[in-house]
């Protein structure tokens, strides 16, 4: 390295040296939380604000009047104009990107900062992303190294970064094939004050990975998206941290009193020898009670004691769908009932709370398949069921098989008429297996074969109350939803959003 630049990075140790400003709703997100982590060790300035969308969760529910009484807009582009930002970073799923495109546009013209899209909606239709006049740089993939190297590139100029296009002259100009890190171990801590400092409702629970990306290659999941985007790179998708870092960082994260953990690990089972040898030192170093997601596979009823001794209170398992052939041929998911049975019962038998995910308005589903559903949930009964309507997310195996449907309205909270059944049909399962674990076992067979006495309104509100109803003492999701909703609605009441 020249002499002249290592003098003006020791300077930069004192000086920060770009300012970039993160913009989210209203979720703590692990993934800016590195970004931010790496821009800081490289000498950059990061803030965030949070822009909490009560009453307008993305893709899952709205209602614009109370949405427009507690709107945080103003306070927020206030905020952005107070902070004087170099570059404004969206981190985009695709239910947000609308919400973020207006909001970047506003925070262009309120600041003049430029705009980076990151998350997987930017990956995913990077080419639509790019052409949107709110958006200078898109990100493709994990950001940890891109980044950085967009700030040095936005300093010093020289040629665009891997895994960053932007746009010169009115065209759009590619930078190499992105890469995402290989080496987990290497990255820093992710940065936990950047959402602790903009609000003070991410202090119950620390949010972890132990690993980045999926063994598997789900049709309808992102997953897919970057196991393509990642192939040139030669990174393998799956990456793992060592047990020795991650217990490093929660050592560390002790001495916040979180009161629990949650991993966010896409598969928290994937690699049963690195459980073996973590779970005892976890128990030993960091105690504190944690969940998880995790594969439903064959041996994960064996792990379920270990798991419980380690502090393990809740496990989400996907399950989606009863039948098993149409589970690998349209979702890709290779599962077998059994096994979803073992795992149920060994959890439960551990203590563990579990919760299941399961998918309606499949285009090849059919009223046996559903009845079949809810006969084996009502043999093996979750401690809670997940139930969310289809939806495709674009540039996933299954939206391009599904090719013009993909892009009809609804999914995850209502049907968008993927599936031959009725709305009404699909609705009163959604009802069905929501409640079934709330009914007396005794009688859950007799209701699992009479749907048609669920068909009153279900939706968000009766998964709601179902959740509250039996949630584990430190449920991660419902426990910030409710500190989010309180804390902003008291603030925009004392005039503070
Ligand atoms: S197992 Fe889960 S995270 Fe992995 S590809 Fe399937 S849906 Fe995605």
């Amino acid at each position: 390295m020249p002499a002249g630049r290592l003098g003006r990075r020791r300077q930069d140790q004192k000086t920060p040296r770009m300012k970039i400003l993160f913009v989210h709703n209203g979720y703590e997100s692990l993934g800016i939380e590195y970004l931010s982590a790496a821009l800081k060790a490289a000498g950059h300035e990061t803030a965030l604000l949070i822009d909490p969308c009560l009453f307008d969760e993305a893709g899952f529910w709205r209602s614009p009047a109370l949405a427009r009484l507690f709107s945080a807009r103003a306070a927020l582009l206030r905020k952005a104009a107070e902070f004087k930002p170099d570059l404004a970073a969206f981190s985009v799923f695709t239910d947000t990107w609308p919400w973020a495109l207006a909001l970047a546009g506003e925070i262009k013209a309120a600041t003049g900062a430029r705009t980076v899209f990151g998350g997987i909606h930017s990956s995913s239709v990077s080419e639509a992303v790019i052409k949107e006049g709110a958006v200078d740089f898109v990100c493709l993939g994990e950001g940890d190294l891109a980044l950085p190297a967009l700030a040095e590139h936005l300093e010093g100029g020289g040629p665009l970064p891997a895994g960053i296009w932007g746009k010169k002259d009115g065209s759009v100009v590619k930078g190499p094939p992105p890469s995402p890190p290989a080496v987990l171990d290497a990255l820093p801590f992710p940065d936990k004050q950047l959402f602790a400092a903009a609000a003070p409702v991410f202090g119950s629970g620390y949010l972890i990975s132990s690993s980045r990306g999926c063994p598997h290659s789900c049709a309808y999941c992102c997953n897919s998206v970057y196991r393509e985007l990642y192939r040139a790179s030669g990174v393998p998708c799956l990456r793992r941290r060592s047990a020795e870092n991650v217990l490093t960082e929660l050592e560390a994260a002790k001495a916040g009193a979180p009161g629990f953990v949650h991993f966010t690990d896409e598969v928290f089972n994937s690699d049963y020898a690195w459980l073996e040898d973590f779970l005892p030192k976890y128990k030993a170093r960091a105690a504190l009670p944690f969940s998880c997601f995790a594969f439903p596979d064959s041996r994960l009823a064996a792990l379920a004691p270990a798991l419980a001794a380690a502090g393990c209170f809740k496990v989400q398992l996907g399950v989606q769908r009863f039948d098993e052939e149409k589970r690998a041929d349209l979702l890709g998911r290779r599962a077998a009932n059994s096994d979803i049975a073992a795992a149920i019962k060994g959890l439960k038998a551990a203590g563990i709370y579990v919760t299941c995910d399961n998918i309606l308005d499949l285009p090849d589903e059919s009223a046996e398949e559903l009845a079949a559903l809810a006969g084996f949930y009502a043999e093996n009964t979750p401690d809670h069921n997940e139930v969310f309507f289809l939806r495709l997310y674009p540039g996933t195996p299954l939206a391009a098989r599904c090719g013009a449907g993909a892009d009809a309205p609804g999914g995850l909270m209502r049907p968008s008429g993927h599936s031959p059944l009725p709305p009404g049909k699909q609705r009163a399962y959604f009802t069905l297996l929501t409640l079934l674990p709330r009914l007396p076992a005794f009688s859950r067979s007799f209701f699992a074969a009479r749907p048609g006495l669920f068909g009153f309104a279900g939706g968000l509100g009766l998964r709601m109350i179902s959740r509250l109803l039996s949630r584990p003492r430190k449920d991660f999701h419902t426990g910030r939803f409710l500190h989010l909703y309180s804390h902003f609605i008291f603030a925009k009441l004392r005039g503070n959003a």
